[in-house]
């Protein structure tokens, strides 16, 4: 079974001097199960809403064809990645699918105290601890249709070993019953319209 921990780090100083706008940005937490083409919505709330910025998150997977550093993730060693904990670089990190990954502060921080709203692409158990920092977070639940057409969808993924669609179904089953921690839940009906 595929063990998922998230551990969130200490907030760091807030007190940074503010932009000339009063308004702080929205963070817009969203989270769903693999395959449910959370990440090409995403990408297009963010090109199509200005204002709207996708935080990059780090990660030790290793990049997917066609994932960019920087871009997607960015991509380092598990070392550097520890040493970024012991820093308290991430508002919230996790293990998930056998990886790290963690949003890191400083972005995060310094866009929304500019009056950039800020998208944040989490897995449920970071949404939960960012929900916890960020009280007036807004908390975004993709749904697939089914779990057939989910499968079917991971399957057409050629860049995932067979074992690792089995552990990411295995692990929408548990992940679905977390739609009830956020505000919004969106089903997602095109899953055959929606590229990796
Ligand atoms: P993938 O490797 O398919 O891009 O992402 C795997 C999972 O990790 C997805 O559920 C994604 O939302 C989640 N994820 C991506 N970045 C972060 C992060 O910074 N923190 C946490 N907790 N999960 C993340």
């Amino acid at each position: 079974m595929n063990s998922v921990t998230t551990t969130s780090s200490t907030a760091p100083a807030s007190d940074q001097p503010r932009s000339s706008t009063d308004r702080r940005g929205i963070l817009f937490i969203i989270s769903a199960p693999s395959g449910t083409g959370k990440t090409t919505l995403c990408k297009q709330l963010a090109t199509n809403l200005p204002g709207l910025w996708h935080s990059i998150s780090y990660t030790t997977r290793k990049p997917r064809p066609g994932e960019e550093h920087g871009r997607a993730y960015y991509f380092v060693g598990e070392q550097t990645f520890q040493e970024m904990v012991a820093r308290n670089e991430f508002v919230e990190w996790a293990h998930v699918y056998g990886h790290l990954y963690g949003t890191p502060w400083k972005s995060l921080t310094e866009k929304i105290d500019q009056g950039i709203d800020v998208l944040l692409e989490i897995d449920v158990q970071g949404a939960m601890q960012v929900k916890k920092r960020f009280e007036d977070s807004v908390s975004i639940f993709i749904l697939p249709p089914s779990m057939t057409e989910l499968r079917a969808r991971l399957q057409t993924r050629a860049s995932d070993t067979t074992e690792e669609i089995q552990r990411r179904l295995h692990k929408v089953k548990e992940e679905v019953w977390s739609y009830r921690e956020y505000a919004y839940i969106v089903r997602n009906e095109d899953l055959g319209q929606i590229a990796s």
